[in-house]
């Protein structure tokens, strides 16, 4: 072995999810910002959306909203969305599937429940997080990676217990396929129990990691689903594990930061005041397109 050098980042807080809502009233944990995670460089938000179980013609999404200046990404677990945008497209997606929408320099959308899901009732539960991009990329014209489930690579830890699925950066030696515009882990871990691994971790990355089924322990503190482990910037790897009897799943989210000033309001995020004020003419003034 040659990792010898490899350290184990430490623990800056193990914090729970807040509790919310939003939308059209859908109910989410919010795995940062939070109070006590306030920034996360270059993320902007970090959903989890249910699970939640809709009665026939209950269910609730996002109607037409617009977006500028960075990336929403969804990562479906339960259920089926249809989204739309002012620019006439038009995607579903469903379980296991993730769509990274880069807004860019605007646009308007939708995010609904399939309409058989709206129609017969179901579950709904997924992520949705927001990637900041650099003042250089803000502008760029609206882009979509669509990536079926089975097109997401998936990885094996050394004692064979965790399974990746690699949707970006790289796991246990596989590389996930989604273009990013700055350096990005986005790594979803099931953990059968006993199991335990590190990942590396650049050191200039922030990182955390969210728990959504089952519990799990990092340097030695359980966390059970609905907690996010706050790693600090002292290492270049982390270390998860499964000392329960249960299955747990992990996401792990980490990303080179911008360091660049963040103007962010509602739906724009821009570097200054001037650029957010312009976002909001362009919008009124139908520049980002219309959707009914
Ligand atoms: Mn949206």
């Amino acid at each position: 072995m040659t990792q010898t050098e490899t350290k184990i980042r430490s623990l800056q807080d193990l914090a729970p999810a807040l509790r919310t809502k939003e939308g059209g009233g859908v109910s989410i944990q919010r795995a940062f910002p939070t109070t006590r995670i306030e920034d996360l460089d270059p993320f902007l938000l970090f959903d989890h959306m249910g699970p939640l179980n809709y009665k026939p013609g209950e269910s609730t999404g996002f109607p037409p909203h617009p977006h500028r200046g960075f990336e929403t990404v969804t990562y479906l677990l339960q259920g089926v969305m249809e989204h739309k945008d002012s620019f006439g497209n038009h995607g579903v997606i469903e379980p296991g599937d993730v769509q990274w929408m880069t807004a860019g320099s605007g646009l308007v959308h939708s995010e609904m429940p399939g309409s058989e899901l709206i129609r017969k009732g179901g579950t709904l539960e997924g992520f949705q997080i927001w990637v900041n991009l650099p003042k250089r990329d803000k502008s760029k014209a609206p882009h979509y990676q669509d990536i079926k489930a089975a097109s997401i690579p998936r990885a094996t830890s050394p004692d064979g217990l965790t399974e990746a699925r690699v949707v970006a950066g790289e796991a246990f030696g596989v590389k996930g396929g989604v273009q990013t515009h700055t350096p990005i882990l986005y790594l979803h871990f099931t953990i059968a129990p006993g199991g335990e691994f590190t990942q590396a971790v650049p050191h200039s990355y922030n990182a955390l990691a969210y728990v959504f089924r089952g519990e799990a322990q990092f340097n030695g503190r359980s966390a059970p689903a609905g907690r996010v482990a706050l790693f600090a910037k002292d290492g270049d790897a982390v270390s998860i594990a499964n000392h329960s009897d249960a299955p747990a799943d992990v996401l792990l989210l980490a990303g080179e930061p911008l360091g660049e000033p963040v103007a962010r309001y509602g739906p724009f995020v821009m570097n200054t005041k001037d650029e957010l004020y312009q976002a909001f003419e362009d919008f009124r003034a139908g520049k980002m397109g219309e959707l009914d």
